[in-house]
């Protein structure tokens, strides 16, 4: 058996990454001013389906100025998901509002909007304060219900910015979004390029929009908010946001591969729910609804965090990398305190069980049929079964 050390996602970088590059440092065009960068931005803008992209230096940046624009500040208080990258949560302090934790739910783990939407009704009721924002997260590349959310918008004018950055390619199938690709159904989408994302630009971000005024206000926040003119005028503290074009071009190099990329992730999310299927072994849910990108294949394990842990060692001494998914928002120090709707039993449940396992869009089928084969094994030796006499994996 090969030794080598099977990656958690790791990128692919053999397109025209490496000729666009050279472009780069041939034309001295490599900081924030430069090609590639307004061809990056009109290229995704045209793959997910929205009217304008700007392009920024990171996913967490691009969540920062959407938010500004969408109105959080200070005074305001924006709902996220408890299950999610810390990023998530940290853009909305950076802004000076309040986060709401909302519980997931057990049919995508996404944040449940129903709950979401039914605290947000019962304020109103009472005519207390609502959230300027609501900020849903679509987990592990699976799409989050937007659709209570659409409600509350419409309602209360609260303002949707939705965090796609790990869930890039990924749509609806049927209900008010079929058709769309998550992070263009809000009035604002962001995505990140991250080494681990389903595509990467080194590291990068993007803000989708519809609407040609946020567009302008995330353009100007991402440059300083400087003004047109020859002489550096501000009219309001901006930030250094922009994406160099050094990113840009791998970016659009990625892209010319997107579809790919989501094509291979889809079916290595496909033979791992076949092969754990009479396992018994859960994996990430998908709703009737949604057709996911795949991003990273999640196992939802029995026996409690130590129960995971043991998989994670196991596979580790296999040379095999996996992690828990993501630790609910509220078990960080900085947001110990941070108010949560509902009881958050079912985001510690998936955090207490969820593994995720190899994804990446390079991985050989072998090294997933490792993969495989040592999970089952792992699963087999803590449940103390006997090892069937046809493995799952070998049958055909
Ligand atoms: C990766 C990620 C981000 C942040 O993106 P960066 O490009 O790393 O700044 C934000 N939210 C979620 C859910 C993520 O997974």
């Amino acid at each position: 058996m090969s030794a080598s050390r099977i990656a958690l996602a790791e990128p692919c970088l053999t397109g025209n990454e490496a000729k666009y590059l050279q472009e780069c440092v041939e034309s001295n065009f490599v900081s924030s001013v430069g090609p590639f960068v307004l061809r990056f931005e009109h290229d995704f803008a045209a793959a997910v389906g929205a009217k304008f992209a700007v392009a920024c230096a990171s996913g967490t940046a691009a969540l920062h100025i959407a938010l500004i624009a969408a109105g959080a500040g200070p005074e305001a208080e924006v709902a996220t998901s408890l299950l999610t990258f810390v990023a998530s949560v940290n853009a909305i302090r950076y802004t000076g509002a309040t986060p709401l934790l909302v519980d997931s739910e057990r049919e995508t783990w996404n944040l449940d909007t129903e709950l979401l939407r039914d605290e947000v009704v019962r304020r109103a009721r009472r005519g207390q304060a609502l959230p300027q924002v609501i900020e849903p997260v679509h987990i592990l590349g699976h799409p989050a219900d937007l659709e209570p959310l659409l409600e509350l918008r419409d309602r209360f004018g609260i303002a949707i910015v939705e965090d796609a950055a790990e869930a890039l390619g990924a749509q609806y199938t049927a209900g008010r979004c079929a058709g769309r690709q998550v992070g263009t159904v809000g009035d604002l989408g962001c995505y990140s390029f991250n080494g681990n994302k389903i595509m990467t630009t080194g590291g990068g971000g993007m803000v989708v929009t519809d609407d040609p005024d946020l567009h302008r206000r995330v353009r100007h926040l991402s440059t300083q908010a400087r003004l047109p003119g020859l002489a550096y005028q501000h009219d309001e503290i901006g930030f250094n946001y922009r994406m160099t074009n050094v990113a840009a071009a791998l970016g659009v190099a990625q892209l010319e591969r997107l579809d790919e990329f989501i094509v291979r992730k889809r079916a290595i999310a496909e033979r791992y729910s076949r092969a754990f299927e009479s396992a018994h072994l859960e994996l990430q849910p998908t709703a009737t609804w949604a057709a996911p990108s795949g991003w990273l294949s999640t196992v939802l394990v029995p026996g409690g965090e130590h129960g995971r842990d043991a998989l994670i060692d196991a596979l580790g001494r296999e040379g095999i990398d996996s992690r828990p998914v993501w630790t609910p928002v509220r078990r960080h120090t900085p947001y110990a305190d941070t108010p949560v709707v509902g009881t958050g039993d079912v985001a510690d449940a998936i955090f207490a069980g969820g593994v995720t396992l190899p994804s990446s869009v390079g991985l050989t089928s072998d090294d997933q049929e490792r993969t495989i084969n040592a999970v089952l094994a792992a699963r087999l030796r803590n449940s103390g079964e006997a090892e069937p006499v046809t493995p799952h994996h070998r049958r055909k």
